[in-house]
């Protein structure tokens, strides 16, 4: 099978920890424990947040006093792509020795005329004071924006339409690879008027990218791994109730905040609507049991799963010796 796995924040940073490269790089060791059991029987496709550590990248740029004006927001993810990419590349062939790994720089691509640009919502970099945040703003034509009572820079989150690299990932793929790809959701690009590609200042959803690519890629599984194990109805009140498994219409009932869960339940309720094949939730040391049909919750277009043999059930039985 091939199964398209998005990697949370935490996953690589715990909520509270502190960006050192040593507890990243530990916490890489656990996402791939976890993961290279997969990888060991399918074809697998890894995508990863890059938040945190775009966030550190950004503060740096912008006090390092060699620099004219700090590295521009595509500039800083394809950086976290690097560094994030190589941790996992390196503990992935540690994990799976003799099978190709490959960590690849990617973009996706956004419309130029996307609402996102002329309403930018997503806070990015260091906190300022209000005059501070002005001044910003005015010398690097910033957008800037109250965070509570701290100001932000914000970016636009445009919607990703394809994944630049989509065939060259399917090549990895069918060659036996394991891929990562698509961090921080990807570059975010648009194709100018001569037809060039060229990046911009935004912050695509690295859920939302994965389940393009999941689509483009015809996998058979999307799995969202976070740091919780189901997606819960009243989450956080007391009368708290783990999904397990829902067909996307019924998740599209209720409500999940914008920040967290929203994008998450919008990729696959989206992956699940157009291809029909399974998603789902859950945390990244269940990866295995939810393939399994143990674990996570799980959206399929009739709302059941029993594990993997309901995956691909249109397909003919092999055909072996009698
Ligand atoms: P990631 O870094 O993995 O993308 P997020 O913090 O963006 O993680 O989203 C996962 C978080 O969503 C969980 O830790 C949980 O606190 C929060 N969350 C919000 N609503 C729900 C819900 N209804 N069910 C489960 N978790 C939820
Ligand atoms: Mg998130």
């Amino acid at each position: 099978m091939r199964i398209v796995i998005a990697l949370g924040g935490n996953a690589l940073l715990q909520r509270g920890q502190r960006p050192d490269c040593d507890v990243q790089e530990a916490n890489v060791a656990r996402a791939v424990a976890a993961l290279a059991p997969l990888a060991a029987h399918h074809e697998i496709v890894i995508t990863h947040g890059n938040g945190p550590q775009v966030g550190v990248l950004a503060l740096q740029s912008a006090s390092d006093p060699h620099l004219t004006t700090p590295y521009p927001f595509d500039v800083l993810g394809a950086q976290t792509q690097g560094m994030i990419g190589y941790w996992l590349l390196q503990a992935m062939q540690n994990a799976l020795p003799g099978r190709q790994v490959a960590a690849i720089i990617n973009q996706t691509l956004v419309e130029a005329n996307d609402p996102a640009f002329q309403s930018p919502s997503k806070f990015v970099g260091e906190v300022y004071d209000e005059a501070e945040a002005h001044r910003l703003a005015e010398l690097r034509g910033w957008t800037v924006r109250p965070d509570g009572d701290v100001w932000r820079r914000v970016v636009g989150s445009p919607k990703p339409r394809r994944v630049v690299e989509t065939r060259l990932i399917r090549l990895l793929l069918t060659s036996g690879a394991v891929v990562i790809c698509a961090g921080g959701g990807g570059v975010p690009v648009i194709r100018n008027e001569q037809g060039h590609l060229e990046g911009v200042e935004a912050v695509v959803d690295k859920d939302l990218t994965t389940s393009v690519l999941a689509e483009a890629l015809e996998a058979d599984a999307m799995l969202v791994l976070t740091d919780v194990a189901n997606v819960a109805r009243h989450y956080g009140s007391p009368q708290a109730t783990p999904i397990l498994r829902a067909t996307p219409a019924a998740l599209r009932r209720e409500s999940f905040p914008a920040g967290s869960m929203g994008p998450k339940v919008e990729a696959v309720c989206r992956f699940v609507e157009v291809t029909g094949d399974m998603a789902a939730i859950g945390r990244l040391e269940d990866a295995v049991a939810i393939i399994e049909g143990t674990a996570g919750t799980v959206v399929t277009p009739a709302g059941d799963y029993g594990g993997p043999d309901d995956l691909r059930p249109g397909r003919p039985a092999p055909s072996g010796p009698a």
